[in-house]
């Protein structure tokens, strides 16, 4: 079973690798929608696979490290896209949160991307 959590968090961002022109080169921002996903067997006196609290508990210090920053100025995602922003939380998350199992970032209401790990399609 999945259970999820969602995440907002407004930031700024370039993409330094795009072709000459591109709109994606200027400095701009986003309201991100971040979803945590997280998969297991319910507990059978719980009835949850986890304590929602927990989950947010685990995402703070990378929120804190995200919202209202310059992401190209945080190591590691020094070109801020959609993708590697999702393998960033990934990495970072999956050490605190060893149920995680995908992890989704909405960079407009139209686009995004799914991650479901390293090795997974
Ligand atoms: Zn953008």
């Amino acid at each position: 079973m999945d259970i999820f959590k969602v995440f907002t968090l407004e930031a700024a961002h370039r993409l330094p690798n795009v072709p000459p022109g591109h709109k994606c080169a200027r400095l701009h921002g986003h309201s991100f929608r971040v979803e945590i996903h997280v998969r297991g067997e319910p507990g059978a006196d719980s009835g949850w696979v986890m304590d929602f609290a927990e989950l947010k508990a685990a995402f703070k210090p990378l929120y804190e490290q995200l919202d209202h920053h310059y992401l190209n100025e945080v190591p590691g995602l020094e070109n801020p896209t959609s993708e590697r922003l999702a393998a960033w939380i990934w990495e970072h998350l999956a050490p605190s949160l060893p149920l995680l199992a995908e992890v989704v970032v909405h960079e407009t209401c139209t686009s995004g991307c799914r991650y479901r790990g390293p090795g997974a399609v």
